[in-house]
């Protein structure tokens, strides 16, 4: 859609909401300019070129998919020159290259300077292009189509016209906006925007656009009369975020269709020309900014990347130099700032041009900060330099093409905005979930997971999870089941935060007893070694048999995770091959505690070494363990016997044998807990003797007291004088009070010491009484067959599998299995479950089940042989 004589009336019927009389103005002046400057359509008889000079293919080619492959790499800024038309073209002093990318210039010789006379006469600029005569057409073509098009792809762009005042910098921008024929790059850009948008069904492209006038410094915002806009509060500010340049307090005003965008240019025109009535402002002695916002999201993709640009026009102030103006007052003051802000963009141009610099100095004027992210970096950019044709004014022209050639050694690197959209790849995540979480369930049927709920974990959950973790390190559960990822990284995080709890209590308890020196704390050990109380490899001195304070501590100095060096014993050699069976009891938490404290050496106080020994059975409690598992020579034992034993005597005979270690263990344990409460009754004895003589005591030396008092106190320089019995009673208290304090603390400490001893003592019974379990029902209970069945590719000790499960059934293999899972499942730990879950995650995903389920009918058909004799035709199931 084109700008028609429609939008052209629209213009003028509507121009913002300026009074009628105004308007009137306005337009009669444009109308007036329009007529005296109409520039001639054929070519210029002066230079006797044609205006129609072909130009080069780079520059007038369009968008072409090519140039995006081209982006990335760094290219120059392109630069043309525009001549005004004029009938009295210097011909003898501007000449053009051949191919029209250069500009030569020949000055006359002054001849006033005399015979020696060293002014320069002659320069040459090399450029991008030279429009000479060129139409709005061409010009277009030519200097801001490809940066526009480019745009849409995402690339940010800069076109900006720079010359003298007067030389049609603003035509070339802007346009006489009342003819569309002389419509100037601004609404030819906004035409080319929406109608490539048209050409991109397969992308939702919004527009947005703003108008930013710099005058004196100060900012203005020519679309702020806007109804919609009102009236800005605070001044405009220029504001630097990651994502770029933005000014604080501009509008930015969305446009859906190539009218409204119009309406706004016009709008923002008719406020800066009416501005310079209105508030005697000059329009070419300000800088304006028209920007065009571009967002493109695709319509086909539901990618959440979607790319942003902005193409910044703009019609800088006159650059014509202040001496020229020969200006005062307000003029001056006006020329000032815009010498200034142009001479700021000059050497902001010439740092960018330098590739040794590093730093740009965009913020000296308002004009550079606000083109910060749009002169060089990531942007195409292209400079219009508008000249006059006459030999008037040679001076200017001279200095503006210097600057267009400065400008053309700045480069630039486009490069596509892409950004993220949040809220779309939110959505994907969430239509992405919903599918996993999907195809999770499926797999779940599949391999008869039911009922696994994937959802965070609530307080009680948690809870729920400390619970088992506590209670697996006390040993009275066996296993944890595996559930889901979630559930076992919950697992691993109840470990961590009840081994630093277990940390924390040993540490303390053994703060109460010890003194703890940190093993970097070198001067402290120095200190202790020369006391005699530790070696010089920092082990503590002392016999390693629990008898002085040095004993069974190594473990102490040993890294948490490192094995401590203790001296091997054939039992701990059994473990170890226990443990590389992969038998699976828990690791006492004891284990974790005392490696815990690892990094501080114990320096004991003087009355602790059987606090020692405790700790020290307590680590051989922990190795209790693989003491009763598995073994090889297990292999070896005797046939068993038809009937089995009674409990009473099987237990008899296990503490004597495979159970002879634990029992001992335990055994200790619980002599070391007897003697530790009598030796608390004792004290306790001890502290109730020691009160009653206190009472005593103070009951005497009240007596005594009284009777000082009715005999009459003696006083010397203001002391009390007391006989010799009364002050014997008073130590004598002092003493006593000491050792009440003392036996006080003995009895603290050694109900601590009962109080963990005790659960040293039930925890050892426990696992007697659960390792017996085991034993027996592998010694005399489970047929032989089925224990090898039950151990096929598990880690499963088949005694830990109650009897009372072991159940025969009577359908055909798939409905007894999932019988069995169905009853057995959902009761405890102890059941099948347990077995069912470690099949499980042994396997891999989808084969899991199949496997399992081929296990479990042999393990039924072994049971049903056993029950019945009868080979019911389960002894070979079919392998799915
Ligand atoms: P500037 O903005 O550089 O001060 P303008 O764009 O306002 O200069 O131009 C001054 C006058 O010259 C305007 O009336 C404009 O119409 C006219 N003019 C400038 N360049 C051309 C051109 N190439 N063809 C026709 N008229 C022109
Ligand atoms: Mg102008």
């Amino acid at each position: 859609m084109g700008l028609n004589s429609a939008t052209t009336l629209h213009y003028f019927r509507n121009p913002c909401r300026l009074p009628v009389a105004m308007a009137t103005v306005y337009t009669a002046s444009r109308l007036a300019v329009l007529v005296a400057y109409r520039a001639p359509s054929s070519c210029c008889s002066s230079c006797g070129r044609s205006t129609r000079a072909p130009l080069p293919r780079e520059v007038s080619s369009g968008h072409e998919p090519v140039a995006l492959a081209k982006m990335g790499t760094r290219k120059k800024v392109q630069a043309f020159v525009r001549v005004r038309p004029t009938d009295d073209f210097a011909h003898e002093m501007i000449k053009y290259g051949e191919d029209n990318k250069s500009i030569d210039i020949h000055l006359k010789k002054d001849t006033r300077r005399g015979v020696v006379n060293n002014q320069q006469t002659d320069w040459s600029f090399k450029l991008d292009g030279v429009l000479h005569n060129a139409s709005q057409d061409l010009v277009y073509e030519t200097v801001a189509k490809d940066a526009v098009s480019q745009a849409l792809d995402g690339y940010n762009g800069t076109i900006m016209c720079y010359g003298q005042t007067g030389a049609g910098k603003t035509y070339t921008m802007t346009g006489a906006t009342e003819n569309y024929k002389h419509r100037g790059i601004l609404p030819r850009a906004l035409q080319q925007v929406f109608r490539m948008i048209e050409e991109r069904p397969t992308h939702a492209i919004t527009v947005r656009v703003s108008y930013l006038e710099i005058y004196n410094e100060n900012l203005f915002d020519l679309l702020s009369t806007l109804p919609y806009v009102g009236p800005s509060v605070t001044p405009m500010t220029i504001v630097e975020n990651p994502q770029g340049i933005f000014i604080k307090g501009l509008s930015v005003h969305l446009t859906s269709q190539e009218e409204d965008a119009f309406s706004l240019l016009f709008e923002g025109e008719t406020n800066r020309i009416i501005a310079s009535h209105t508030m005697n402002k000059n329009s070419s002695r300000s800088h304006c900014i028209f920007t065009i916002y571009m967002e493109a999201h695709s319509r086909t993709l539901s990618d959440e990347k979607y790319i942003t640009s902005k193409i910044n026009l703009v019609d800088l102030a006159g650059s014509e130099r202040l001496s020229k103006t020969g200006s005062e007052g307000r003029v001056l003051k006006e020329a000032t700032y815009i010498n200034k802000s142009l001479s700021f963009l000059e050497q902001a141009i010439i740092a960018l041009g330098d590739q040794n610099r590093d730093h740009i100095p965009f913020r000296q004027s308002k004009l550079t900060h606000a083109l910060k992210d749009s002169l060089g970096g990531n942007c195409n950019m292209v400079l219009v330099t508008n000249i006059y044709g006459e030999a008037a004014q040679l001076d200017e022209t001279l200095s503006s093409l210097r600057f267009a050639s400065r400008m053309k050694l700045v480069t630039t690197e486009p490069a596509i905005n892409e950004k993220y959209d949040a809220e779309r790849m939110v959505k994907n995540l969430e239509k992405e979930l919903a599918l996993l979480k999907q195809e999770l369930a499926i797999h779940d049927s599949l391999s008869n997971r039911t009922l696994v709920n994937y959802d965070p974990m609530d307080e009680i959950q948690i809870a729920e999870i400390n619970s088992q973790v506590r209670r697996y390190l006390e040993g009275t559960l066996d296993e944890i089941d595996i559930i889901n990822l979630r559930q076992i990284q919950e697992v691993f995080n109840q470990f961590r935060v009840v081994l630093s709890q277990q940390e924390q209590e040993v540490e303390t308890a053994l703060r109460r007893k010890y003194t703890l020196i940190d093993k970097n704390d070198f001067a402290a050990i120095s200190a202790v070694q020369k006391v005699g109380l530790m070696d010089i490899e920092g082990n503590l001195v002392g016999e390693p048999d629990g008898q002085s304070f040095g004993l069974g501590v190594a473990p102490f100095s040993v890294k948490p995770g490192k094995k401590a060096k203790t001296k091997k014993t054939p039992k701990d050699q059994f473990s170890s091959s226990a443990r590389k069976e992969g038998a699976s009891s828990p690791v006492s938490g004891k284990e974790f505690d005392v490696a815990s404290v690892s990094k501080t050496q114990l320096i004991p106080s003087s009355k602790d070494g059987d606090l020692k020994d405790t700790l020290a059975r307590e680590r051989e409690t922990s190795s209790i363990e693989p003491l009763i598992s598995d073994s090889p020579k297990e292999e070896l034992r005797a046939p068993r016997p038809s009937t089995p034993p009674s409990r009473t005597v099987a237990f008899e005979e296990f503490k004597n044998e495979r159970g002879s270690e634990i029992n001992r263990i335990f055994k200790e344990n619980k002599s070391i807990l007897n003697e530790r409460k009598k030796r608390a009754s004792e004290t306790t004895q001890r502290i109730n003797a020691i009160k009653q003589e206190i009472d005593e005591t103070k009951e005497a030396l009240n007596f005594q007291k009284s009777l000082r008092e009715k005999q009459g106190e003696y006083e010397n320089k203001g002391l009390m004088i007391i006989d010799e019995e009364e002050f014997l009673l008073i130590l004598k208290l002092k003493d006593l009070k000491k050792q009440y304090r003392n036996e006080y603390q003995e009895l603290r400490d050694l109900r601590a010491e009962i109080q963990y001893c005790q659960r040293l003592v039930d925890q050892c019974r426990h696992r007697l009484l659960m390792e017996f379990d085991i034993w027996y029902n592998e010694s005399f209970m489970i047929p032989e067959d089925i224990q090898v069945a039950l151990k096929l590719g598990s880690s499963i000790r088949p005694g830990m599998v109650p009897i009372s499960r072991i159940v025969c059934l009577g359908e055909d293999d798939q409905d007894r299995f999932s019988h069995l899972q169905q009853t057995v499942l959902p009761e405890g730990p102890d059941s099948i479950t347990f077995y069912n879950a470690k099949v499980k995650t042994e396997q891999k995903a989808y084969g899991s089940i199949r496997r399992a389920w081929w296990r479990a009918a042999c393990i039924i058909n072994a049971l049903n042989l056993r029950r019945t004799g009868v080979d019911q035709g389960y002894d070979k199931p079919i392998r799915p």
